[in-house]
């Protein structure tokens, strides 16, 4: 490799993800992104009664899952409770590593994750004409959906769930030790920055960025470090942050 070619794969490598190593905790809770230059990322902590992941990447995520395992000391058998805040392809490729946890994820979500239903977008279109279904089939996994905002209890840990409508008809967010996980529900380009979700990948941009607002609204008073969306790129929800998001919404 030349060094300019050397130079240039750092460049798109650290442009790829963003404060990531801010949510990781030694020996508690790592994250790690799946295969660049998409980038999505896969976090995992260790709990009082179990071992948490939200969300589960893309190509490679089983490989990256057992990394980020090995570093709180467990296993794929091991996680008993897996987070997703969306069914897009790109965030739930390693479920077949850790199928025995219970799957959480919003009812109006679910559906898309059994075989069920399918989503709209032109590129989840795409996707499933030329790679097939990317989820389990019916009753492959332990599916627990939730229909309302939720908390989850692990030991001295909560986790919180959000409906986030929008980018998919049931994304969700999750708050859990002061970060919050937004999915696909805001973007980052390395021209532009911090942006509202892509239009091409978003089911209701509107609808998302009004919820968006509300969302934040009620949980930044929680006290949230981080809001890291589902492609690595962490940021410090200040006014500025929330604004860019939000921009053309209610
Ligand atoms: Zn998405």
């Amino acid at each position: 490799m030349t060094r300019m070619t050397a130079v240039l794969a750092a460049l798109l490598l650290t442009a790829c993800t963003m404060n990531m190593q801010a949510v990781r905790e030694p020996s508690r809770s790592y994250a790690v992104a799946t295969a660049p230059p998409w980038q999505s990322m896969v976090y995992a902590a260790r709990t009082d009664s179990g071992v948490v992941v939200v969300d589960l990447g893309w190509y490679g995520a089983g490989n990256d899952l057992r990394r980020a395992l090995r570093r709180l000391g467990a296993r794929p058998e091991d996680v008993t409770d897996v987070f997703i805040t969306h069914t897009h392809r790109d965030h739930i490729g390693g479920w077949r590593a850790v199928r025995q946890a219970r799957f959480h994820l919003s009812a109006a979500e679910a559906p898309y994750f059994q075989g069920a239903a399918h989503h709209g977008d032109l590129p989840s279109r795409t996707g499933e004409a030329v790679l097939g279904n990317p989820a389990p089939w019916m009753g492959e996994v332990h599916v627990r959906p939730f229909a309302s905002d939720t908390a989850f209890v692990f030991g001295r840990d909560t986790l919180r769930a959000y409906l986030l409508p929008g980018h998919t008809p049931g994304h969700a967010a999750y708050l859990f030790r002061r970060v919050l996980f937004m999915g696909d529900a805001f973007s980052w380009h390395l021209v532009g920055g911090i942006s509202p979700a892509d239009e091409i990948f978003t089911e209701n941009s509107q609808a998302n960025r009004g919820n968006v607002r509300a969302l934040l609204d009620r949980v930044l008073p929680l006290g949230v470090d981080w809001a890291c969306n589902a492609h690595a790129k962490c940021v410090k929800p200040d006014s500025a942050f929330v604004r860019r998001i939000t921009k053309g919404g209610e």
